[in-house]
């Protein structure tokens, strides 16, 4: 085993967060876990007793963050590893979905991984060493219709944790952002927010979307066990990568979109160099 870790882990009640926390413990490591309720709290805790530890944390409270950092820096010891797992999708086409949606999606799946990056930076920077892993999706690469909000948001998560990344390499800090294909994980299931249909103009696009999502859920593809494994693995590299696809949708989906970009940039490269000069 590579040496023990201390691995702050944003939403561990289920799905990746739950699979990495239990995988990383079997390894050796301690994990710090956030929750959102006793239940969970009790049940991530009794993993394993004195190595599981729980902090009550939505990571939308955005003032309660950094104490709840400090707190475990100075109680738990320091933290080596940020996993940026905290995060939902919405789902429901742009036109019918409330701006409301929007705003709560960017909450949770960019604004909570930013302000958590915001409070171990300082303590990592301090100790010129650390890792930030943050969980986005295939989702940041690709697009499909009905998940504009879901996408937008882990589009946006993959340029902050690119660009972040840059910033703090020279000391010493990686920053991985992980996308996964599908997984079977309570994403599409209990976890999933969805607008309600209201413009039939979008029927014959979107309901069957929306139902292969429903039928697929808990069938899917990915096995959450084997992307904690994947990331314990990056964790433990001398130079992880900035980018992770995990899953073999994911890289098949994201080379087709790679290839079809290419395309359409070298389709349209004259009047894209015509406005030089
Ligand atoms: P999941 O089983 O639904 O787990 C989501 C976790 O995030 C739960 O622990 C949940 O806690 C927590 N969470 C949600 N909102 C939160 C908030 N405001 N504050 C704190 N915790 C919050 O789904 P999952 O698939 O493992 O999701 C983990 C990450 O993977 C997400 O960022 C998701 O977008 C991403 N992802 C998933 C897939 C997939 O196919 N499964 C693919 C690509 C990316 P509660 O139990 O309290 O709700």
């Amino acid at each position: 085993m590579s040496a023990a870790k201390i691995l702050l882990i944003t939403g561990v009640s289920s799905g990746f967060g739950r699979a990495l926390a239990q995988e990383a413990l079997a390894a050796g490591h301690r994990v710090v876990g956030t929750v959102r309720g006793e239940q969970a709290r009790d049940e991530f805790e009794a993993l394993a007793p004195g190595n599981a530890v729980a902090r009550m944390l939505d990571v939308t409270d955005f003032d309660a963050i950094d104490g709840v950092v400090a707190d475990i820096e100075e109680k738990v010891g320091p933290v080596d590893v940020l996993v940026n797992n905290a995060g939902y999708g919405h789902e429901g086409i742009l036109e019918e979905s409330p701006l409301a949606d929007m705003r709560r999606q960017f909450d949770v799946n960019v604004f909570g991984a930013v302000a958590m990056m915001k409070a171990v930076l300082p303590y990592m920077r301090g100790r010129r060493k650390g890792h930030i892993l943050n969980i986005t999706s295939m989702g940041g690469h690709i697009t499909l219709p009905g998940i504009s909000y879901y996408c937008g948001s882990k589009f946006a998560l993959e340029g902050i944790s690119e660009t972040v990344g840059k910033e703090v390499k020279p000391l010493g800090i990686s920053v991985t952002a992980v996308a996964p294909g599908s997984f079977r994980t309570d994403w599409a299931g209990r976890s999933m927010v969805r607008s309600p249909r209201s413009i039939p103009d979008y029927d014959g696009l979107f309901d069957p979307i929306r139902e292969a999502r429903q039928q697929k859920s808990g069938r899917q593809l990915g096995d959450p066990a084997k992307a904690a494994r994947a990331m314990l693995e990056v964790i433990a590299h001398d130079s992880p990568p900035a980018h992770l696809l995990l899953g073999s949708d994911a890289i098949d989906l994201v080379r087709q979109k790679l290839s079809s970009l290419a395309q359409e940039i070298d389709q349209w490269e004259a009047l894209t160099r015509s406005t030089d000069g």
